[in-house]
């Protein structure tokens, strides 16, 4: 029964730190684990689905949901706004499911601070110029983003002590497992902590 305990989970790290197939494999092995789907102003990359990917918004939308206090965190990245939905994160760890938030850092901070029992996880890089090498072999941003986003790493791994537990991302498999045995031990302690 331990392991049904609902979990706020954030596992964030750099661009380019390898964060996409690392939430793709948590959540396959996790089956009641899902996903946040941020809201955006950022526009579509190509293959990416309103709904799926991000909820793309415009502005003033971004702006109503500030103000309407419907984001759970939200902060400026790269010249976009990013922002997690409240309500349908805070109702599935209430239904007893790992929510997973891939965020960047000042949205992970913001959650620990409002939910203290929020477990923040960093994935880092085997070393800067790895990641360098594989942001440009991703090919999806050009030269200037590419610089913005090396630029932003640099302050995200500086920062990276600041959460709970950082993990390096230097072997898929092993970085899973380690991620997975992580999420385990904090909903173990959650619902420990809920039974007295
Ligand atoms: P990308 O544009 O590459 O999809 O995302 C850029 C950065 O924004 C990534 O570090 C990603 O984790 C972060 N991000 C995505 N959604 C959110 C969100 O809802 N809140 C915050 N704070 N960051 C987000």
């Amino acid at each position: 029964m331990t392991d049904r305990h609902g979990l706020l989970a954030v596992i964030a790290g750099p661009s380019g730190v390898g964060k996409g197939t690392v939430h793709t494999r948590v959540r396959e092995a996790l089956p009641d684990s899902v996903l946040s789907v941020s809201v955006t102003t950022r526009p579509p990359r190509s293959g990416e689905h309103d709904g799926v990917d991000y909820r793309f918004v415009d502005d003033a939308t971004f702006d109503r949901l500030v103000s309407d206090g419907e984001l759970l965190e939200w902060a400026e990245y790269a010249g976009n706004r990013y922002g997690t939905p409240r309500t349908p994160a805070l109702e599935a760890v209430e239904a007893g499911l790992v929510v997973v938030l891939d965020i960047e850092l000042q949205g992970a901070l913001q959650v620990k601070e409002r939910h203290p029992d929020a477990l923040l996880v960093f994935l880092v890089p085997p070393s800067f110029e790895e990641l360098e090498r594989r942001l440009r072999a991703r090919g999806t941003e050009d030269p200037d983003a590419i610089a913005r986003r090396l630029e932003w790493a640099r302050r995200e791994l500086a920062a990276g002590h600041r959460f709970d537990v950082e993990v390096v991302n230097d072997d898929l498999d092993r970085c899973v497992d380690e991620v997975l045995r992580i999420l385990d031990e904090a909903r173990r302690r959650g619902a420990d902590a809920a039974t007295g």
